[in-house]
């Protein structure tokens, strides 16, 4: 027997119209090119979305379409959050960190019909433009002497097709399940795949990162969202901020730390959300230039794993809460947050910060696995295993790509590659990815926890473990270092005396490498395969002992 309760679909029209009915005088704000501050309402947002949506149609896109994005976190972004699934069709959002190789490779396996482009990024489409030739229409996001470009469809100016479209629209998504979103993943290891988010699964996602045990968004929040909107949805921020009723900040392109600085303290933010590279410039420049952020109550931070010693820094030095989540493009992307329990409370700071650290228990919505193949591995912190999830919103496949099977065990669990322990409480501990573990004479070396310990170190700024091919042992760790004072240095001695009381002899590293600069993925992220190729090439001074 079926309950007796409506059904109304899950669409991300619903988290909008809530917006605004509810919160329709609560304000998104991004910072343009020009750093001056442009501030609009959940009511306007609606009334440009709406426009957005009959503009779109009017040119002929369709329900199912799909429709690229090209651009920095701004309300004009934004809007396209919205206003693509609101005439049905799907938001593919294009890394503009990404080769030019990729970046057509996905617009061409997208399909994509129309692009939405910033002014500033039309010189990466001009350069692909040969390669890109299904796109028909390219409106672009700013200026209007930006628009003499060189790009093969039509060429259009956004607010030109906005004044011109109708305020009023009626979504024509019934089906919840109907595809509202396209990302790719950012490729770190191997050719970019297609994940394909429904109405149903991003609301749910919505739901689920507003939780109290996960970010728990509220209207008496200002969220700060650093994750680029070309990058896993934003971490669902847009959609969170919408429905709860928080204020929503864009920084617009300045993401260096003396602008991010600015803006947690002027508008007042409670919730920043940023990968680790972020936050350790921003650490730094606080450092150097102390402002008053008191009113943040969550750093999250997501993407790779935040060191221990950072998350501690920003606690003791800062008194700034950092909340370590997880997840992937996969996970739509949250699938882990790592918010302490009432008994953590009574913890004295160290074993604070070993939970801090921890990628935390899976979110509701999610259920979370470490196993090898399908045998599941107990959760005593001691035995590791391969994170494998199901959930709402959890891809059961990639979007136009044979060979499923590697990526789902045989019961239907998604094998995400990441290595963790899990405590008795649920709270996760990545080790590794499974690509980026070092194996030395059969035995396993987490990367993760030597960049871990290794970064409380004085002298070191940035530091990534990788693998050196080895005659004897198989592999060997490398650290790539980069110090914070070149002239200073520091030796290898000086490294393995650091590493030494916490690892077994066979993990401290006998070679390494001082750099400037460890190269980074287009999401921020230690590109280690990249690093990789710089040993083969012989591009990287290593020091051995
Ligand atoms: P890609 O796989 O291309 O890097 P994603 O941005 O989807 O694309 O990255 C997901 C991966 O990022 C995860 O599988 C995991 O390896 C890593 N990751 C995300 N959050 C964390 C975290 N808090 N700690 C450690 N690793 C993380």
């Amino acid at each position: 027997m079926h309950g007796l309760m409506m059904s109304m679909p899950m669409t991300i029209g619903s988290i909008l119209e809530h917006a605004q009915r509810v919160f329709g005088s609560k304000l998104v704000v991004t910072r343009q090119p020009d750093r001056s501050l442009h501030v609009m309402t959940y009511r306007d947002l609606h009334t440009r979305v709406k426009k957005l949506a009959n503009a779109l149609t009017a040119l002929g896109i369709q329900p199912g379409d799909r429709v690229g994005t090209l651009g920095w976190n701004h309300h004009q972004h934004v809007e396209a959050y919205f206003g693509i699934p609101e005439m049905g069709g799907i938001i593919h959002t294009l890394n503009i960190r990404l080769s030019s190789g990729q970046l057509a490779y996905i617009i061409n396996h997208a399909e994509d019909r129309a692009i939405l482009v910033d002014g500033s990024q039309i010189p990466l489409l001009e350069d692909i433009k040969d390669r890109i030739r299904g796109v028909e229409h390219f409106i672009i996001w700013s200026g209007a002497d930006q628009v003499a470009c060189n790009l093969p469809g039509t060429i259009h100016r956004y607010e030109d097709l906005l004044d011109e479209a109708d305020a009023s629209h009626e979504c024509p998504v019934r089906d919840e399940r109907a595809a509202m979103g396209l990302c790719y993943t950012s490729g770190t290891t191997g050719h970019p795949k297609g994940v394909l988010y429904s109405h149903r699964s991003m609301y749910l996602h919505t739901m689920g990162v507003n939780q109290a045990n996960a970010f728990g968004l509220t209207e008496r929040d200002n969220v700060l969202a650093v994750v680029p909107q070309f990058h896993a949805m934003c971490w669902g921020l847009p959609y969170g901020a919408a429905l709860a009723g928080a204020n929503l900040v864009m920084p617009g392109p300045f993401l260096d730390a003396a602008s991010l600085a600015e803006l947690l303290h002027d508008r007042r933010i409670t919730v920043a959300a940023g990968v680790p590279t972020i936050w350790n410039s921003l650490y730094h420049e606080l450092k150097r230039n102390p402002v008053d952020i008191s009113s943040i109550r969550a750093l999250i931070v997501g993407g790779s794993a935040m060191p221990r010693p950072l998350i501690k820094a920003y606690e003791q030095e800062l008194g700034v809460n950092v909340m370590h989540a997880w997840g992937m493009t996969e996970t739509s992307p949250i699938g882990s947050v790592c918010v302490p329990l009432s008994r953590h409370r009574d913890l004295d700071p160290e074993a604070a910060w070993d939970v801090k650290a921890r990628q935390g228990p899976p979110v509701a919505g999610v259920a979370l696995r470490i196993a090898r193949d399908e045998e599941e591995q107990p959760w005593d912190d001691r035995a590791t295993g391969e994170i494998q999830v199901k959930g709402h919103w959890v891809a059961s496949q990639y979007y136009r790509t044979e060979n499923v099977a590697e990526h789902f065990t045989s019961s239907g669990w998604f094998r995400t590659g990441d290595i963790a322990a899990i405590d008795p409480d649920g709270y996760v501990r990545i080790t590794d990815r499974t690509k980026d573990l070092i194996k030395s004479g059969g035995e396993w070396i987490s990367s993760v926890e030597l960049e871990n310990t290794l970064l409380s170190h004085a002298n070191i700024r940035e530091t990534a473990f990788v693998a050196l091919p080895h005659e004897n042992w198989g592999e060997r760790p490398l650290a790539v270092i980069v110090p914070h004072d070149r002239n200073e240095g520091i030796s290898l001695q000086e490294v393995r005396r650091h590493l030494a009381p916490k690892f077994p002899r066979f993990w401290l590293p006998d070679a390494m490498a001082l750099v400037s600069d460890i190269p980074k993925t287009s999401v921020g992220k230690f590109d280690k395969k990249v690093i990789r190729q710089q040993i083969l090439k012989g591009e990287l001074e290593i020091i051995r002992e």
